[in-house]
């Protein structure tokens, strides 16, 4: 048989590559393992059910085409789904499993460590639990504007909002236990945990939902350990439905708490309670955990926030504006999305000192001041001009929607505005030639590279032209 399923899967994925944004490919086909080929039957091997399910929901007719491309009329997709049946709900899947990927099945009759009895939790000295209620009531510690309806959903967070929704909407009963949500900083990590706990509550304030940060639970235990009741800190734990423990990547290096947390996971995953993580890490990255513990965040899902693009970025202000009652010119917002790419919480800071610089010295909110502040703000964490910024600064410029870019047009004025942008883009950003095509209208590296060519050319022959590149190259430096 050979190596031929490797061939084929090959083939069919330069040819996905070219369909699906450039995104969804690394997110959704590059973990995708080819497995074998048996007669016209592909089997590929995903990660996860979960994983399965969106291939099917979204790229089923994609998937089939190149298949039956590459196989011919009879060929078929089979998916083998590398599953740790750890979570009890697993429903049956009309698909195979392979045995040697299989990891050790959880014994689903072993017996809870510590009986559990909520009854007496009651006088268990924990900083959350709101004394002098009959009813154990825990504060949840959530942020009400953490919610579901302030996440703007994105390509970059698509993923882990869905499966935060769901896991929200049916807690510990998805194959998502734990969820774990990893990013860089000021990505959405925390605002999304919230909302699943939020959400929790919606549905059901009976259940007992607890967010809390890695290090608080470190202090905790070490207090608990200080005043001899550690056990109290367990039980504590214990009786929590859905449990929100955010920066695991504070427990790195504290075996004792990591110790005390494995313990707190099994009994809560063996009683189908829900376990959200989030970390600026993925799992695999996460030094100075234990095995034992990194193998259990496995159990479950693992879905990163990625950098939201230009347009969930001015989705992002808005809303907070609209949500506090703001107006701003939509040129500012835009000024300001476009300028700051990397961190969302910056993003939302800039926004503030706009505001506050405008009331303050009774201003009003202009792209003149907008620019003044940005600039104090990007300055210090080195401005790169983006590929996006530039189109909109050509398109500005030749008075053209910016959306005309990215089409098919062969209109002269658009292909001049398209390979100018590209010029710029190759001028004054780090992008690859390739990049910069698929930013420009999805075209090649060859395409980009003949735009430059052409731009050079007409700067020696076109003295118009010539004043128009100037003036741009003004703009994009402002
Ligand atoms: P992290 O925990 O990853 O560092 P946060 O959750 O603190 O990031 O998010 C930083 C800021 O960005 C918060 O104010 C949050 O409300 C906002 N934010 C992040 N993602 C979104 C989003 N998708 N929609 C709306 N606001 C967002
Ligand atoms: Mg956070």
């Amino acid at each position: 048989m050979g190596k031929k399923h490797v061939e084929v899967w090959e083939k069919c994925l330069t040819v996905i590559r070219d369909n699906v944004p450039y995104q969804s490919y690394k997110t959704w086909f590059e973990p995708i393992v080819p497995v074998s080929l048996d007669e016209n039957i592909l089997t590929l091997q995903v990660p996860s059910q979960f994983f399965y399910e969106w291939l099917e929901e979204h790229y089923i007719t994609l998937l089939k085409k190149t298949i039956k491309k590459e196989l011919g009329k009879e060929g078929r997709l089979e998916y083998s789904v590398i599953i740790d049946s750890s979570y009890n709900d697993a429903k049956p899947l009309s698909v195979h499993y392979p045995t040697s990927d299989r990891k050790a099945t959880k014994n689903k009759s072993v017996s809870m460590p510590i009986d559990l009895n909520r009854g007496k939790s009651r006088d268990i000295p924990n900083p959350f639990i709101i004394p002098g209620l009959k009813k154990i009531k825990v504060d949840s510690q959530l942020v009400d504007t953490y919610s579901f309806d302030n996440f703007v959903e994105g390509d970059c967070n698509r993923l882990a909002r869905s499966a935060g929704w769901a896991i929200a909407e049916n807690p510990g009963k998805t194959a998502f236990n734990p969820l774990l949500i990893y990013s860089q900083v000021g990505l959405g990590k925390t605002h999304l945990a919230h909302a699943i706990g939020l959400q929790v509550k919606s549905n059901d304030p009976d259940k007992i939902v607890l967010y809390v940060k890695a290090n608080e639970f470190i202090n905790q235990y070490i207090d608990s350990v200080r005043n001899n009741n550690q056990n109290d800190f367990i039980h504590f734990y214990q009786m929590i439905d859905v449990l929100i423990l955010d920066d695991i990547q504070f427990l790195a290096g504290k075996e004792k708490s990591q110790d005390v947390f494995f313990h707190v996971f099994n009994h809560l995953h063996q009683n189908n309670k829900q376990i959200v993580l989030t970390s600026d890490k993925p799992p695999v990255e996460l030094k100075g955990m234990e095995p034992r513990l990194l193998s259990r965040f496995k159990w479950g899902l693992a879905a990163d926030l990625q950098v939201p693009d230009l347009e969930t970025r001015i989705s992002i202000l808005k809303k907070k504006l609209y949500k506090d009652g703001i107006e701003m010119p939509d040129e500012v917002v835009e000024y300001l999305a476009f300028s700051i790419t990397t961190n969302i919480r910056e993003m939302e800071g800039a926004l503030i000192s706009i505001l506050a610089q405008a009331t303050l010295n009774k201003k009003a909110i202009t792209l003149e001041l907008a620019k003044q502040m940005i600039d104090k703000f990007v300055k210090s964490t080195t401005r790169e001009i983006s590929i996006d910024y530039i189109q909109k600064v050509v398109c500005d410029y030749f008075s053209m929607p910016i959306d005309l870019i990215n089409s098919k047009t062969r209109k002269r004025e658009i292909v001049q505005a398209r390979q100018l942008a590209m010029f710029f883009a190759k001028k004054h950003t780090k992008s690859s030639l390739a990049t910069i095509g698929l930013h420009c209208g999805n075209k090649d590296h060859a395409t980009v590279l003949h735009a430059c060519r052409t731009v050079n050319n007409l700067l020696e022959t076109d003295k118009q032209f010539r004043v128009y590149v100037e003036d741009i190259d003004k703009k994009l430096k402002l």
